[in-house]
């Protein structure tokens, strides 16, 4: 006889292929329906996100110490705008508040 409680079905979701994870979902939708409702368990999870890409990106550098350089490089040949836009918004946030202003003034 098969132990455990019996196999429940996919009701909550679409995904009827895929085994059952928590209330009628599958894996999937269960936690991205949590992420979306509960903010603390959001936060959570993004605070993991940063943690694992900063711990992705050390180790890359540990044994490549130009890999920054090279990604910001490649990013820059592949996304021209995007690269000035960031590089703005990092200029503008170093600025005191007479300066903005003083750059407003310039603009207009
Ligand atoms: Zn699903």
């Amino acid at each position: 006889m098969p132990r455990g409680r019996p196999k429940s079905k996919i009701t909550a979701c679409l995904h009827f292929d895929r085994p059952v994870y928590a209330k009628g979902m599958c894996r999937n939708c269960y936690i991205m329906k949590k992420y979306w409702s509960d903010p603390e368990f959001r936060e959570k999870k993004k605070a993991y996100g940063r943690k694992a890409s900063l711990k992705w990106l050390n180790k890359k550098i540990k044994k490549d110490p130009e890999f920054n350089a090279k990604r910001q490089r490649t990013f820059r040949k592949k996304h021209p705008d995007s690269f000035n836009y960031m590089m703005a918004k990092s200029y503008i946030k170093k600025l005191t508040t007479e300066k903005k202003a003083e750059l407003i003034k310039e603009i207009s």
